[in-house]
């Protein structure tokens, strides 16, 4: 890390809270935009988050914007995806579409590392190791934050615009009223690296059958994503909600879902072993004020149904800075959270709704055999991989993505209740 100044001017035209994905891309988007940028973060550049990895072409396609795709897929490159489970496999390649056919997977330290980085080199003045907090408020405004060093004293920074991307429990976000509606579905989820022949394998597995030690079905999947570096990482998820929490130790179920694999993928041992929340589908109030808005984890942009986060963090972060060019920007507090429903809200309705069903034990024994053999499998499963991933854009025209959208419709004409952005 280059050396910090505290010395720089207290004034910046946009503070980013937060250096994950989502913040990184908002620090280079902002300089792009000619803002002078201050991108705070708590932790070291490159800290280590818990996460599958995963990048589909809706993520690379993001990165691509931020001249950063190359760097990854130069790495490792992915095809598709390929689901498993009760008696059944199928092979769902990355479908055409605007995102491209080309995915990938990184791990999260080198990922953040070289998005932070690349927001410094663009010219945001990046102070890791410094925690952002006590957001002073007027009449709907922040007017002051303190940044706290890790090694240092405190001191004040005045924000003409605040994006706080600070992660699923938003430390920022809660004391500027941010609430998470656990109601709705979320995620647990635990993740590992672990050594494998097949670590270039070029496609992302998940495991839809996800049995406990005791050989009880979980209400989970469990996945292995290549990374081309010596390893895979390895990890399972369970949706959860406050009705019906799920009943899961994640890193005990881990262990023994990579001796289930080790096999077929010649294992070595899971290696350092972390579990974490994901917030889902837009699951959050209060994401916005005068001159602030949240992004990423923080907003609870993660796809219910794949528990991808990353490309949603990245393309907020980009309407976040183009927002701040328009008119909108005098009514942030109005317009922010307007423009999420408008972009995500249909998708993630949707997805929320059907992830929800997965919260019943009896819904995948019922439904995985039929979605994973056969010939109904085989072609029903490539378009719901196409539909989990997200991968459709308003110019498909195509049957599915017609039914697609047709069923996001009535799904906001039905469920207005449901807290999105609210
Ligand atoms: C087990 C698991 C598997 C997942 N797998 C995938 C996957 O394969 N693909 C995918 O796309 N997504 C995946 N996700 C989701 C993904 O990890 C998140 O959506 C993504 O990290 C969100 O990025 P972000 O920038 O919003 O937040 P984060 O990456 O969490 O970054 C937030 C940053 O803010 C910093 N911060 C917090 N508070 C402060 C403060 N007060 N001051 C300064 N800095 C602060 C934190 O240190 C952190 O670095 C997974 C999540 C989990 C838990």
């Amino acid at each position: 890390m280059t050396a910090m100044t505290h010395a720089s001017p207290a004034f910046f035209d946009l503070v980013v809270i937060g250096a994950g994905p989502a913040g990184s891309a908002a620090a280079i988007h902002g300089v792009a935009a000619g803002y002078q940028v201050l991108l705070v973060e708590s932790g070291a550049l490159g800290r280590d988050k818990t996460c599958g990895d995963g990048l589909t072409p809706r993520a690379i396609s993001e990165l691509r914007k931020l001249g950063l795709a190359d760097v990854v897929t130069e790495r490792y490159t992915n095809r598709g995806l390929k689901l498993h489970g009760y008696g059944g496999s199928v092979t769902a390649p990355w479908p055409e579409s605007a995102y491209g056919t080309v995915g990938s997977a990184m791990p999260r330290t080198l990922f953040d590392e070289h998005l932070a980085r690349t927001a410094q080199q663009r010219g945001a003045d990046v102070r890791a190791l410094s925690t952002a907090h006590a957001p002073v408020v007027t009449r709907g405004r922040i007017t002051e934050l303190t940044v706290q060093p890790a090694d240092g004293e405190a001191y004040t920074v005045r924000p003409k615009w605040v994006i706080v991307a600070d992660g699923v429990r938003s430390p920022v976000g809660k004391e500027l009223g941010r609430r998470w509606h656990r109601e709705e579905v979320y995620g647990i989820a635990a993740r590992s690296y672990v050594s494998s022949p097949f670590h270039a394998e070029p496609w992302m597995h998940s495991h839809v059958e996800l049995r406990g030690e005791d050989g009880a079905i979980q209400p989970g999947y469990g996945w292995i994503f290549p990374l081309g570096d010596g390893t895979v990482n390895l990890g399972c998820g369970a949706l959860s909600t406050n009705a019906r929490p799920a009943k899961v130790n994640t890193k005990k179920l881990l262990d023994h879902y990579a001796d289930l694999c080790r096999p077929d993928w010649q294992l070595g041992m899971p290696e350092r072993v972390t579990s974490a929340l994901l917030p889902m589908g837009g699951a959050v109030s209060q994401v916005a004020g005068g001159n602030w808005m949240l992004i990423g984890d923080a907003a609870a942009g993660v796809n219910p149904l794949n528990g991808e986060g990353i490309d949603y963090g990245l393309e907020m972060a980009e309407w976040a800075i183009d927002m701040l060019a328009t008119d909108a920007a005098a009514e942030l507090r109005r317009a922010w959270p307007e423009l999420l429903r408008e972009r995500y809200g249909e998708a993630f309705l949707l997805a929320r709704t059907a992830a929800r069903l997965l919260t019943y034990p009896q819904f995948l024994p019922t439904v995985g055999p039929l979605a994973l053999r056969g010939p109904i499998g085989a072609r029903l499963m490539p378009a719901a991989a196409r539909l989990m991933a997200n991968l459709i854009t308003d110019d498909d025209r195509d049957l599915l993505a017609r039914m697609w959208r047709a069923a996001g419709h009535c799904a906001s004409a039905v469920r207005r209740d449901t807290p999105l952005w609210s």
